[in-house]
């Protein structure tokens, strides 16, 4: 089993990391939060206490950070200079395309190899080790990135060189995004013309209209699975996290010059949404502000 550097042990790191733990590997975790510290410790792993101090003799370095600016700094400032010059470096935070490529020819500036490999799936798939992650960097770094993602997830995909992960998880929450909202706006229109919701999804979920946005993650309560519509909008995948990634989706966009106006309409959606929702619900709940609620 190896030792492994884990930092950022929030909603998504704390539960990925007590997953390596749990699969055997000597986990040295660190996080500005010392709850989260606390709770890393508590779920068997070791509590260090700075992000150096993990990297020391460190097989592998594993980063889930909220934004591109925390990834290129804790990279700059404090894993480079510590880390094995052998270690392989895996960055799961969501973080734009160009910082991920920045950030990984930095690491190959100093003979390192890192590879970009954020997840789908939510802090229920965190915990439960069934995340998917879409993983860029060369195919020598993504066979060695496999076994410890799989001690964390249930799918692990090469997507293609660095940046490619990031691309990946960009567009696939881009059509996420897009079809919420059609299949919101296609309820409210339903209830509107007279028919029964759940009667509704019964057809739509079997005929063309269906996604995964209808068939999973049916936006109404009481209508197809249980899904957050059925926790008053808690829990599930925070609207404001659905902004943050539409908004790499229309950055990544603009630079590399495709149109994307159906992804443009669903940022600008979101946007209004997150702007009026100070309940940081679950991003299905934009249905109640095209039902105009
Ligand atoms: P979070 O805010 O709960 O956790 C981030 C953690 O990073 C915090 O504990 C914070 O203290 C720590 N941190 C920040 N700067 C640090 C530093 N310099 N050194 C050490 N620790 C530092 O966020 P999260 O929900 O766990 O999300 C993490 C990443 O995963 C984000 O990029 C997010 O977009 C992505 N993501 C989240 C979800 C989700 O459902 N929450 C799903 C998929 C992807």
């Amino acid at each position: 089993m190896a030792r492994i550097a884990f930092i950022g042990l929030g909603n998504m790191g704390g539960g990925m990391a007590a997953n390596l733990a749990k699969a055997g590997h000597d986990v040295r975790a660190f996080d500005l939060s010392q709850d989260a510290l606390d709770r890393a410790e508590a779920a068997g792993c070791l509590p260090v206490e700075s992000a150096a101090a993990a990297c020391e003799g460190a097989e592998a370095v594993v980063t889930m950070l909220p934004a591109g600016k925390h990834v290129e700094a804790v990279y700059a400032d404090s894993v480079f200079a510590a880390v094995p010059k052998t270690a392989l470096m895996i960055d799961c935070s969501t973080i734009d395309v160009a910082t991920a490529r920045r950030v990984a020819d930095a690491a190959a500036a100093k003979g390192l190899t890192m590879v970009d490999a954020p997840v789908s799936g939510g802090i229920g798939a965190a915990n439960a080790g069934t995340l998917t992650f879409m993983v860029g960097g060369s195919a020598a770094a993504f066979a060695r990135a496999e076994g410890f993602l799989a001690n964390m997830g249930k799918a692990v995909i090469h997507a293609g060189g660095n940046g490619a992960g990031q691309a990946a998880k960009i567009c696939n929450n881009m059509i996420l995004g897009a079809t919420m909202v059609a299949t919101c706006e296609a309820f409210v229109l339903a209830q509107k013309l007279g028919l029964d919701p759940q009667r509704f999804y019964d057809i739509a979920s079997v005929s063309s209209g269906q996604s995964w946005s209808m068939t999973s993650y049916a936006p109404l309560p009481g209508v197809g699975p249980e899904t957050p519509a059925d926790h008053d909008y808690q829990g599930g995948f925070a609207a404001a996290l659905m902004l943050k990634d539409l908004r790499l989706a229309m950055e990544a966009a603009a630079t590399a010059d495709a149109q994307t106006p159906m992804g443009a309409k669903a940022a600008e959606l979101y946007e209004q949404f997150v702007a009026a929702d100070p309940g940081h619900h679950d991003f299905s709940a934009i249905v109640r502000m095209l039902a105009g609620e």
